[in-house]
């Protein structure tokens, strides 16, 4: 086939149709419901579709696009780069500027004590990259025995082995008979569903002694690490009150198990904060980062070492065996630097926080107020989740493990605003460029698809 000839919308989707395999997707089901949708632009928070449709985009792509589409400053970036140097490595004794002002940029940014970064492609290579740093750090450290992983139901931390294996989503786990040995899953803080009316912080202090009996029950000897999200993002948007993470560095510190926060999403502004460690007060020996640091411009992630732990590895260890071709790729180095560079001139963390994070939230309330369907509205800066029940009063659920979780999310998409069906939650994190006309928009959408959702269910 000649790829320069032009194809008309119906092509392209009989082509997708034929020959992607979609991720995340019931390639039959999707066939029978006619094919996906073809979305051929986006500028800011809006896309278009082969039909012409402008779509809000309320979920930022996959939690990424934290700038919004279109920036012509970060395509110049990369084509810049692409014409300067379009490829060089750091294996062998070599470095390109992108890569080092990146890593530069970075331990500015995180929270002090993290002021080494290992690149690689995607959210999960990352957290593979830390699993291994970890085994090795505690072989170096002479203490073989601490292997065991600890993260929480819900999680999700990516889709290579390991990371499924650290995530916590049990139909995941289903697919490849995982998680691999030597991963443990404990209770996540999540309140609505958990706390039987135990106030939040108590709640909050109880979850995380969850971590705690999970290290004595496998011996602290045997313990490596905790991970887990600041705000568990792709299981269902899960706000821990904020008792929950001091109460974990107190517990890891204690224990001696090192720390991770996989900032994956909520790193890059999206709570308000550079990064959710700093909205928390974690105390992470290692960040996970990825999506929001190109906002998804081009694929690129990151693992910021803390001192105590790189020192160790630099040391002790000689040459990590592990990288990938692509790990400091200079183009989405480059990308990484001008988003940034955009976030900061825009002040969109600040901006977040102080301004169209409560702004939403608010619009939210108002406009859900009383609705039969919503048991809960609940969000942080620009991330948040909208618990859907059969019974405001009792938080009863609708029978159908999360059906009309999905439903509701057919009609945003249906109504042209892009939000998540999680279980029974409609979730959203829009670009943090999102203006308070385009808030009050994919709020009005979002009413009339839970409308429609209760017209459905009778
Ligand atoms: N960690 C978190 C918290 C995520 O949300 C994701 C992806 O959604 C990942 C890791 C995996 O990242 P990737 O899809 O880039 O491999």
């Amino acid at each position: 086939m000649d790829t320069h000839s032009p194809l008309g919308p119906d092509a392209l989707k009989a082509l997708d149709g034929r020959h992607h395999l979609h991720p995340f997707t019931d390639t039959k089901a999707l066939a029978a419901e006619g094919g996906a949708r073809l979305i051929v632009r986006g500028e800011g928070v809006w896309l278009t579709d082969a039909d012409g449709q402008r779509i809000l985009d309320g979920m930022a792509g996959l939690w990424c696009v934290n700038v919004g589409y279109g920036r012509a400053e970060l395509a110049e970036a990369a084509h810049r780069q692409l014409l300067d140097l379009s490829f060089y490595h750091g294996f062998f004794k070599t470095t390109t500027e992108p890569v080092a002002r990146l890593a530069g940029k970075l331990a500015e940014l995180a929270p002090p004590g993290l002021s080494r970064a290992f690149f690689a492609n995607s959210g999960s290579e990352a957290n593979d990259t830390i699993v291994r740093m970890v085994r090795h750090y505690w072989n170096l450290k002479g203490r073989p025995g601490k292997k065991a992983f600890i993260s929480r139901t819900h999680g999700y931390h990516g889709t290579t082995m390991a990371s499924t294996s650290l995530g916590g989503i049990g139909v995941m786990h289903g697919q490849g008979d995982l998680p691999l040995p030597g991963f443990h899953h404990v209770m996540p803080p999540y309140a609505f569903d958990l706390a039987r009316g135990l106030d939040p912080e108590a709640f909050g202090r109880l979850a995380a002694r969850a971590v705690e009996e999970k290290i004595l029950e496998l011996g602290p000897e045997n313990v490596a690490a905790f991970i887990g999200e600041p705000i568990q993002g792709a299981g269902g948007v899960i706000i821990p009150p904020d008792s929950y993470w001091p109460e974990i560095n107190r517990i890891c510190r204690e224990h001696d198990i090192l720390l991770i926060a996989d900032e994956v999403i909520c790193g890059f502004g999206r709570l308000g904060h550079w990064f959710g460690s700093q909205r928390y007060g974690i105390e992470p020996d290692f960040m996970t980062l990825a999506k929001g640091i190109t906002s998804g411009y081009l694929p690129l992630s990151a693992v910021m070492v803390g001192d105590r732990v790189a020192e160790t590895l630099i040391e002790e260890g000689g040459e990590f065996y592990h990288g990938f071709t692509y790990s400091g790729h200079p183009v989405p180095c480059a990308v990484a630097l001008a988003n940034i560079d955009l976030i900061e001139r825009e002040t969109l963390v600040e901006r977040v926080r102080t301004d169209i994070g409560p702004y939403l939230r608010r619009r939210f309330e108002e406009a859900l107020e009383g609705h039969p369907l919503v048991g809960e509205i609940r969000s942080e800066g620009l991330i948040g989740a909208i618990e859907i029940v059969k019974d405001r009063r009792t938080r009863e659920r609708w029978p159908g493990d999360g059906k009309v979780g999905l439903m509701a999310r057919d009609h945003c998409f249906r109504n042209n605003v892009i939000m998540r069906g999680i279980r029974d939650s409609l979730v959203f994190a829009p670009p943090l460029t999102l203006s308070h006309a385009e808030a009050d928009e994919m709020v009005a959408r979002a009413r009339l698809s839970l409308d429609q959702t209760a017209r459905d269910l009778g």
